[in-house]
């Protein structure tokens, strides 16, 4: 196989039919950023749109905005926008609270359509905070539910009529690994399991198809490949099937039938919107919006085929040029198989990481030995995959990670 440079890969950039969305990005010069799947970048455009709401909408108009500038049906209008990158028709996604928030949402009341049932599976090595929030859960319950964890490949042997939900997160934090959503989900509803789907690593990295899988319920996080900005809301879907039916239980205001009659007693709202519970983050879904309507203009398939390209360039170059440093790769070597990020194992693997931040070269650390490196389509190029790996190489020569200073941890890795 002739070995790959960096000329070829600023051919294939020449090549890339979403190259022009780069420049969208606010992106330091020589930064590689690859962490979009923790911190999508800052979209230009999402400064000007802050702006405008803190001294217009905010600043000038106060609380007419509610009306005047659509705050209060922002997170349907958001909601609407996601739909179109997950599979899910109008009027069925609503960007409301945080992902872990939502998955206490969901899972109530996923488990109000399964009332006979009291069994919850869930993946045992998922991202920790959906664990903790089911947890939870189950102990208010009064230990009415047992939750059962399972890995990976015991996840179909563990379907039975015993279960009322499965909770699943489709891409796996660390490895990228990507589950076979319609095989699961077909399997589930066989012995009328609902299923709940965290698409916290697949929005705006895949398409979804929701419905083509008969998902029932979803959450994910727009803070990610959506690139929402901080802490910006996350998402719920709720197939229109199961609407009025799969009620939340944190019954604030916002999910009422008529939020402005000012009922003295709770009415469930029969669409997407119960859903929410309470007052919104308007400053965070307006920025938020931003990074959406940029996904709405890009084609999920160009992306998806980018992904595969740069993650797959990426194991090319590091077990080419780093062949011997020792990294393990853990992500999936089939491109369907996997995530827009990969994943290795390296035991000194904070270091490096460290290392190559202080190199320009963002990736990140996952204990206690995973470094992960996420690739947006939108704004990573071929030679940034390129300059990478070649600052790797650089790292791994001459020992730079040996250095004291690339051992001391902060409070967030
Ligand atoms: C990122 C992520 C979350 C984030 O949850 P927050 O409530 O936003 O802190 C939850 N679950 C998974 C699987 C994630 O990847």
């Amino acid at each position: 196989m002739t070995e790959i440079t960096r000329q070829d890969c600023e051919l294939m950039d020449r090549e890339d039919p979403l190259a022009s969305f780069r420049n969208e990005f606010e992106l330091a010069d020589g930064l590689v950023y690859l962490d979009g799947n923790s911190l999508g970048a800052m979209p230009k455009a999402a400064a000007e749109r802050a702006s405008e709401v803190v001294h217009q909408e905010w600043g000038k108009d106060l609380i007419e905005s509610w009306n005047k500038a659509g705050w209060f049906q922002m997170p349907e209008v958001l909601g609407d926008k996601i739909a179109q990158l997950i599979g899910a028709e109008p009027g069925e996604v609503v960007v409301t609270d945080s992902t872990g928030i939502n998955l206490y949402k969901v899972l109530y009341a996923a488990l109000s359509l399964n009332r006979s049932r009291d069994v919850i599976v869930m993946e045992g090595s998922n991202f920790p905070t959906d664990n903790y929030v089911v947890q939870g859960l189950v102990e208010q319950m009064g230990d009415q539910y047992q939750l059962k964890f399972v890995e990976e490949d015991e996840i179909f042997d563990a379907l039975s009529d015993e279960v009322a939900v499965l909770c699943l997160t489709q891409v796996h934090y660390k490895s990228g690994r990507v589950l076979d959503m319609q095989a699961i989900t077909a399997a589930a509803q066989a012995q009328s399991i609902v299923v709940i789907w965290d698409l916290c690593h697949s929005a705006g990295a895949f398409e979804v198809d929701l419905n083509g899988c008969n998902a029932d319920l979803a959450i994910g996080c727009t803070y990610k490949y959506l690139n929402g900005g901080p802490g910006s809301p996350a998402f719920i879907f709720l197939a229109q099937r199961h609407h009025g039916k799969a009620l939340q239980p944190l019954t604030g205001w916002w999910g009422h039938a008529a939020p402005f009659a000012f009922e003295r007693d709770y009415r469930p709202a029969e669409g997407i919107l119960q859903m929410r519970s309470g007052t919104q983050p308007i400053l965070s879904l307006a920025v938020a919006e931003v990074g959406l309507d940029m996904f709405l203009r890009a084609d999920m398939r160009q992306i998806r085929e980018k992904s595969q390209r740069l993650t797959s360039l990426f194991i090319q170059l590091v077990e080419g040029r780093c062949g011997e440093d020792g990294f393990e790769l853990v992500s999936p070597r089939d491109a369907e198989a996997r995530g827009s990020q990969v994943s290795f194992d390296h035991e000194n693997g904070y270091a490096i990481v460290q290392a190559l931040i202080a190199a320009g070269v963002v990736g990140d650390f996952r204990a206690p030995s995973n470094m992960r490196f996420g690739f947006t389509p939108l704004y990573i190029r071929y030679v940034d995959v390129w300059d990478a790996v070649d600052r790797l190489h650089e790292i791994m020569r001459s020992g730079l990670w040996q250095e004291q200073r690339f051992h001391q941890r902060g409070a967030v890795t």
